[in-house]
This record gives C-alpha cells, sequence and structure tokens, in this order.
C-alpha cells in the first residue's frame, strides 16, 4: 500500500503522527512524507540545518521518500491556486491509498491554512475536470492527527512498538527540540516539550488500553465490507471468537 504522511513544517509528521508512520513502514507499505514548507520563518535551524534534519529524521523512521513541496512559510493559503495545484500533482504522482495529514484546527496560522490547502487539494485530486494534464487520482483513505489542539479521535493507532523511535526522529530535529549555544529558547526546545508528546500518547494508548497510541480523525465515513477485522487480535489480549 502506499502512504502519504502531509505536515506543513518540516517536523509536523514526526510529532503528529511519527508512532504511526514508523509503523506502517515496518509492515512494508511504501511511506511517503510531503512537507508543505521549509520552515524558514522557524525562531531557530538555518535553511540548511532543517533540510539535513528532515533528512536524518526520515531514515530514523524508516520511510521510502520525503519531499518538500517548497511553500512559502507563514504564506500558505488554503485558497491559493498555485498552491493547491502544488499539492494536488503531489497527490496525483504519489497515487496513496492512504493520505494522513494535519488538523486544521490549530492556533498556528498555517497550520491551519496549510490543512485546509491540503483537504481543497484532496477533493480536486480525484476531479476530472481539475488540471486534465495529469491523471485524476481519488485518495481512498484520509487520516487526520491532531495539531496543538487536542482531537476526539475516531481511531487510535496502538503505536507501542514504535514509540521510542517517533522520540527519535522527533530529536532528529536537534535545532528545534534541542536546546545549545545560540539557540533562542522556543516552547519547543523548553524542558518537558518532548515528556508532553509522550503524556499524549500515553493518553491516546489508554483509550484503547495500550502504552502508547496515536489518535486520528477519518475524513470520511471508513467502509466496511467485512466485520471479521475485527476477529484480529485485539490490545485487549484476545481476539473475539469466530463462530465455528
Ligand atoms: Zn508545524
Amino acid at each position: 500500500m502506499r502512504i502519504a504522511a502531509f505536515g506543513i513544517h518540516p517536523d509536523d509528521v514526526e510529532l503528529g503522527c511519527g508512532g504511526t508512520v514508523i509503523l506502517a513502514a515496518r509492515q512494508g507499505n511504501e511511506v511517503t512524507v510531503v512537507d508543505l514548507s521549509e520552515g524558514r520563518a522557524s525562531s531557530n535551524g538555518t535553511p540548511e540545518e532543517r533540510v539535513a534534519e528532515a533528512a536524518a529524521a526520515a531514515a530514523v523512521m524508516g520511510v521510502k521518500e520525503r519531499i518538500n513541496i517548497g511553500l512559502p512559510d507563514t504564506r500558505i493559503r488554503g485558497e491559493d491556486a498555485s498552491q493547491t495545484a502544488a499539492v494536488v500533482a503531489c497527490l496525483r504522482d504519489i497515487r496513496p491509498h492512504v493520505v494522513i495529514t494535519s488538523s486544521s484546527d490549530d492556533p498556528h496560522p498555517d497550520h491551519a491554512s496549510g490543512g485546509r490547502l491540503i483537504e481543497r487539494a484532496l477533493y480536486l485530486s480525484g476531479i476530472h475536470g481539475y488540471e486534465p494534464d495529469r491523471e485524476v487520482w481519488p485518495v481512498p483513505h484520509v487520516l487526520i492527527y491532531a495539531g496543538r489542539r487536542e482531537i476526539e479521535p475516531h481511531i487510535v493507532v496502538d503505536v507501542t512498538t514504535t514509540h521510542a523511535t517517533k522520540i527519535k526522529a522527533i530529536r532528529a530535529h536537534a535545532s528545534q527540540f534541542v536546546p545549545g549555544e545560540g539557540r533562542k529558547p522556543t516552547p519547543l526546545n523548553a524542558a518537558g516539550f518532548i515528556e508532553v508528546i509522550e503524556a499524549r500518547s500515553r493518553i491516546a494508548g489508554r483509550m484503547i488500553n495500550v502504552r502508547f497510541g496515536e489518535g486520528f480523525r477519518t475524513l470520511k465515513p471508513v467502509a466496511l465490507s467485512d466485520l471479521n477485522l475485527f476477529a484480529r487480535p485485539t490490545a485487549r489480549g484476545k481476539p473475539i471468537q469466530r463462530p465455528k
């Protein structure tokens, strides 16, 4: 299966759905991370540092590819025609079966507008009359992860086996999360930030009785044609017994 995980800045995927991305890659899926912007407006980190850190984090996560669309930091617009076309072109190139993307319900203006931009592109990617020189790609499944605001998840993924690697991938963005000489103090490199990320995963995990989880909302209803999905082993121990 092909999976595309979208972030607005080069560390958003790691923070919001890193455990799930690592799990999907380990399970043999082709995972592409797509960052909308290079994060140049960030308080810390040169553009070169951020590129190198994003590549290092991608290697930690074990994804097939990481690309950056290069939209202008702080000037992402949910309704911008050329930015929409860039995201649609990306979707039609990757042709993902699942897109994981960030919530537009977020106080960071780029997260809010970027989330809207991706939702708009997801819709237009499946429309034959939109930019008809590229083959359409209607994305079947879309999962939305939380930004700064909590979400009430529809789905929680058990990321107990990948949580430690997720934290390693986050720390690979050292200019953002590791305080150091010459770095400006920010909420991201303040003491306790990584612990909050971990606490979130513990709370989501608690919802399904595992150590660590990541919660998602779905963009549209999830289609089921086989309730035997629920017969697979669950976190609660035993699978539901199928009648003989
Ligand atoms: Zn961000």
